[in-house]
């Protein structure tokens, strides 16, 4: 299996390459040239096994490069016992409505972002003594929240490996900062910066593909790779629990072989929906994927239109981490839908960062509305949704599943459709806590963070995370803010 970049198809690369080097040097992103087969006896059989089980099954479809003694130690070192708070690695709930809640937020940092942050270190370890001749790896990360604190943990302290991650400012709730601030690790920096996280992406794309910082980072042996959803290494590990899901729906009896199911995805950069599209694209009886987004509705737009238009006001909402007006992986989208047209591909890109905007056309939006919907919350009907569920169901959301609750609810109602559905559960509410804790008891107060927590686990006896609970104690290590143009300078002190 080799992979190929969005915007130029005579590239050929292995997995090991795409990984090592995160990005294409052309722009694009990588691509699996062929989608790999699960067939109806493969998803019956795995449905026999455990979560790792499937996650080596899964891999080794991909990675056809890494031998099986590697995939087994990668799976083993990323999902090993103890590492998730359920032994299911994601478990999933099934509420009244019958839709069952994929809990992905059961990692060390608390936000789906471990699934496949957990795993990213031992995949780019291993690509990384195959492809990059022993330099070191630079791992440069722009967060909205969730992936910062999940790229951090996952790579502290990992031999050959340093990161640095950028969070915009005010962009990010105060656990997601404190998270981040108080990080440890003898390899790790972390920077705000003034402006959201469309700037603290672009940001770290220039610095990324500019030929002079990569000369400096050479003189020393190093080399920049990425641990954002642009990297191929990210996606593999998310495309495993959507098959995961549909097994263990197989194996608990609440799906016959072959049914279909709904997915359903609260989005932003739109990584982890791409990944629910490529097993649906493997073969798994995924009928439809809805994309829900909060009031940043740029993807639902997009899904009704076939214009993508970024010229908009930008909200800072309750749901940060769906805070995103560029969604960098959709670009994957539009590649394959397109027939893997890389040149049509690049002059979408191309519009996109001159413009702001792009238009697919009608034959394009009629592709993608035959697989997607989309819709989108607000957020007067976020925190309605949190505190209904909680009060019909005792099930506490935070505030991204919320997006993705309602979302679903609403394609109910407007359509009839009752397939069962997956909706992909991205944090733990207690990330969340002002919004999760003013929807399900608006009449208490609370001093600080610490105090919401407290007074949420008071109220409804869901349990917090102890990794949360733990900040409390910890020291804060990194205070600094840099601008968009200071950025440079600030991963050159830090890294070389
Ligand atoms: C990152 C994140 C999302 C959005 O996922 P994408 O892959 O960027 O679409 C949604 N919810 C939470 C909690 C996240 O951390």
């Amino acid at each position: 299996m080799l992979y190929t970049s969005t915007r130029d198809k005579t590239v050929h690369v292995t997995s090991a390459e795409a990984i090592t080097h995160g990005i294409s040097a052309d722009g694009g992103l990588f691509v699996p040239e062929s989608i790999p087969q699960l067939t109806a006896d493969d998803l019956q059989r795995l449905a026999k096994l455990d979560y790792k089980g499937r996650a080596k099954e899964i891999l080794s479809l991909y990675l056809t490069d890494f031998s099986k003694e590697e995939i087994d130690r990668c799976v083993e070192g990323a999902y090993a016992d103890g590492k998730f708070s359920s032994p299911a690695v994601a478990p999933m709930v099934k509420l009244a409505d019958g839709s069952h809640i994929l809990e992905l937020w059961r990692g060390p940092t608390c936000a789906f972002k471990d699934m496949a942050l957990q795993l990213l270190p031992h995949l780019l370890t291993v690509s990384a003594e195959k492809a990059a001749g022993g330099r070191q790896i630079v791992i440069l990360v722009a967060t909205s929240g969730d992936t910062g604190k999940a790229a951090l943990e996952g790579f502290r302290d990992v031999p050959n490996t340093q990161i640095m991650v950028f969070y915009p400012s005010e962009g990010v709730s105060p656990m997601q900062k404190l998270q981040m601030a108080t990080q440890e690790g003898s390899n790790v920096a972390v920077c705000a910066i003034e402006g959201n996280f469309d700037d603290a992406q672009t940001g770290v794309k220039k610095i990324f593909t500019d030929p002079l910082v990569a000369e400096k980072l050479a003189q020393k042996n190093k080399m920049f790779s990425s641990a954002n959803s642009i990297n191929w290494g990210r996606l593999v590990p998310q495309v495993v629990y959507y098959v995961s899901a549909y097994c263990d729906l197989l194996a608990k009896g609440e799906i016959q072989n072959g049914d279909p199911i709904h997915v359903v995805v609260p989005t932003g950069n739109f990584g982890n929906i791409l990944a629910a599209y490529y097993a649906r694209e493997m073969g798994v009886p995924i009928d439809r994927l809805i994309c829900a987004s909060n009031r940043n509705k740029v993807l639902t737009d997009f899904i009704e239109t076939g214009v993508y238009d970024r010229r908009r006001d930008f909200y800072c909402t309750s749901s940060p981490s769906m805070d995103i007006l560029i969604s960098s992986n959709l670009e994957r989208l539009l590649f394959l839908l397109s027939g893997m047209d890389d040149a049509q591909t690049r002059t979408w890109m191309q519009n996109l960062s001159a413009d702001g905007v792009y238009d697919v056309g009608e034959a394009m939006r009629n592709k993608i509305q035959a697989v997607f919907n989309g819709g989108y919350c607000d957020e007067d009907a976020t925190k309605e949704l949190i505190g209904s569920v909680y009060r019909s169901e005792g099930y506490l959301c935070d505030t991204h599943t919320a997006v993705a609750v309602q979302v679903y609810r609403d394609f109910r109602a407007s359509t009839g459709d009752e397939t069962p559905a997956v909706i992909a559960s991205t944090a733990s509410p207690y990330k969340f806590s002002r919004t999760v804790l003013a929807a399900v008891a608006p009449e208490v107060q609370a001093a600080d963070e610490f105090a919401m927590v407290d007074a949420l686990y008071e109220k409804t006896g869901f349990p917090c995370p102890k990794q949360l609970l733990e900040l409390k104690n910890k020291q804060v290590r990194f205070t600094d803010i840099c601008t968009r143009d200071t950025m440079e300078e600030a991963v050159l002190r830090a890294m070389l």
